[in-house]
């Protein structure tokens, strides 16, 4: 049966109604009146059942009522459909109850707010871990609730790549790692991990560094101190202590060197807070640098290209540990007569600084690992050049402390370019 088969019949009745009053009419000589009379008698009927409709939509739960013809169509097709839509209703809130469960139950805390952060659900470790209460909080603003400056500022933001991590003091002080998911119409899920416990332990890793690097300074300081003072006397020792006396200096230095990098990475991995930002006049640093290059290497050419005088928001110091470590890094894996180029650029909205280098290149299957600690492509290249083995994960740190990319393009036997990418700070 088509969708409008059923409205045949009341077409026909309506024919019939309409043949058969007008026959009665003109039997009874009066065909008008009895067609009027009957087609009020059709009206009526008609109005009778929107009655009825209008009734049982009102609590459309029980059983329609009976009614001939399309009206009898009507209803069912009606207590059908609604009966599937309350179907859909009960599943779909079983599967919500099950989510809900599921995320109520878990270890870390999750809490789903509106786009301007109201809250719409929490579960039982968000009470724990940021005092929140559900249903009692539902309606009110998270960020009103949960009084972290950072947090604050990371939601309002909006940039959810990375996670958030902060000190927060709900009852207890607890290291947490915020991350935020936006889902539907701008809704958020906010999840909630207590990392105290790994955070208390880097800092315990970090101490140990700092302390035994801090400690071994001294002893080392005084045997290269000696060493240094009977190399400067040769009188006070016979000729053939000249070269192990030399190696042992030559090795205290590097110890030295690595110890002095050693701590400056620890530092710099540390907490934010010691970081001191300010707008850095790179074509100033690089100046210094220069300098400073041309007394460690006076016959090297460096090629200084400053097309841009945007200064760059970042720690003076680390940033110019980062691009020291390029630029020595250039000098010492390229022959002496090789030309350094160092560039400083604007690029759309980044800024850009790239040391090129014409020496030895790398091969490509290193440059996955370079940055990280003591990972060299020559062990005894690097040993001769001085190299510690830190000098690119200082690099690597500080990009990613100061939101920068490190790119690494070499060619074996061609040479290599390390580029430094900054967001711009809109500040010239
Ligand atoms: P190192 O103190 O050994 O130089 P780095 O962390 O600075 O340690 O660099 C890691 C390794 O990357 C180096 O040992 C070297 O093999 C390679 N490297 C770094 N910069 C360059 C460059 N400009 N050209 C070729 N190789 C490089």
């Amino acid at each position: 049966m088509s969708d409008s088969g059923n409205w045949w019949g009341p077409w026909r009745r309506l024919v019939l109604l309409v043949a058969f009053a007008w026959l009665v009419g003109w039997f009874l000589g009066a065909p008008s009146l009895i067609l009027s009379l009957g087609l009020l008698a059709l009206l009526g009927y008609w109005l009778y059942q929107l009655q009825q409709l209008y009734s049982w939509l009102i609590g459309p739960e029980k059983p329609p009522p009976d009614a001939p013809g399309i009206w009898g169509d009507v209803y069912s097709r009606l207590y059908r459909r609604w009966r599937e839509v309350g179907e859909q209703k009960a599943l779909l809130h079983s599967r919500l109850d099950y989510l809900q469960d599921s995320l109520s139950s878990i270890y870390d805390g999750a809490v789903m707010v509106t786009a301007s952060g109201a809250i719409e659900w929490s579960n039982a470790a968000a009470e724990r871990l940021l005092g929140l209460r559900y249903p009692g909080d539902r309606g009110h603003n998270m960020l009103n609730l949960v009084r972290l400056p950072e947090f604050h500022d990371y939601f309002v933001a909006g940039d959810f790549q990375e996670p958030l991590r902060a000190w927060f003091t709900s009852g207890q002080e607890r290291f947490l790692l915020f991350s935020v998911t936006s889902f539907g119409g701008g809704d958020r899920l906010v999840f909630v991990r207590d990392t105290t416990r790994e955070e208390r332990l880097e800092q315990m890793r970090r101490d140990f560094l700092g302390n035994v690097s801090h400690e071994l300074r001294t002893p080392l300081t005084v045997i290269s101190g000696y060493v240094d003072t009977i190399l400067g006397n040769p009188g006070l020792f016979n000729e053939r202590l000249q070269r192990p006396l030399q190696q042992i200096a030559q090795q205290a230095q590097r110890m030295e060197a690595l110890l002095k990098d050693l701590l400056w990475l620890n530092r710099i991995e540390g907490p934010a807070s010691g970081r001191h930002l300010e707008l850095v006049d790179m074509g100033g640093l690089l100046h210094e640098l220069r300098e400073e290059v041309r007394t460690i290497h006076p016959q090297r050419q460096l090629d200084l290209q400053l097309d841009t005088t945007d200064k760059v928001l970042a720690d003076y110091r680390e940033l110019y540990s980062a691009v020291s470590n390029l630029v020595l890094n250039a000098c010492k894996y390229s022959a002496d007569e090789g030309l350094v180029t160092i560039k400083w650029h604007r690029s759309g909205d980044k800024l850009v600084l790239s040391v090129e280098d014409r020496g030895e290149g790398i091969d490509p299957v290193h440059l996955p690992r370079l940055t990280e600690r003591f990972y060299r492509v020559d062990n005894s290249r690097s040993s001769r050049t001085g190299g510690t083995g830190l000098g690119l994960a200082i690099v690597k740190h500080v990009a990613a402390s100061h939101n920068a990319e490190l790119h690494i393009d070499s060619t074996l036997g061609v040479g290599s370019t390390f580029t430094l990418i900054f967001p711009r700070s809109g500040t010239d």
